[in-house]
Order: C-alpha cells, then structure tokens, then sequence
C-alpha cells in the first residue's frame, strides 16, 4: 500500500502487514509504528512553524500586495 513519504514526500511503500513502510527515494525504512510518530512530530512542527510564519508576515504581505496592485 502506498502512503506519503514523510522524509521526502515521495511515495512509501507500507507492508501490507503494517509491520514495515520503505521509501525507494530516500532509503526510509522504519516500522510503522515509528512512522505514526514521525508523522505526528513532524506534523506538530508543521503547524507551529506555519503559525509562526502567517502571524509574523501578515501585515507585510498585505502591504506588498497593494503596491503590486
Ligand atoms: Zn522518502
């Protein structure tokens, strides 16, 4: 079964026993049940650097935006 690389974002392989997800690209190979966990952490990470980032620029994109216009 296929499910998203999280290293690279390419396509994994899971086993279709769960016991095992591989990605060809970028030589992952964990179990699935370290691969829930990277996804979660890395998840979390995502969200809080993504938060960080449209709070901090919202004011300068808007103003870069009406120049342009
Ligand atoms: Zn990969």
């Amino acid at each position: 079964m296929k499910i998203k690389c999280p290293k690279c974002k390419g396509a994994a392989e899971l086993e279709s026993d769960f016991s095992l997800v591989k990605c060809n690209d970028c030589d992952l190979e964990m179990s699935y049940g370290e691969y829930v966990k990277y996804v979660a952490h890395n998840d979390v990470t995502y969200s809080d650097i993504l938060g960080d980032y449209a709070g901090s620029t919202e004011g300068q994109t808007a103003g870069t935006l009406d120049e342009w216009d």
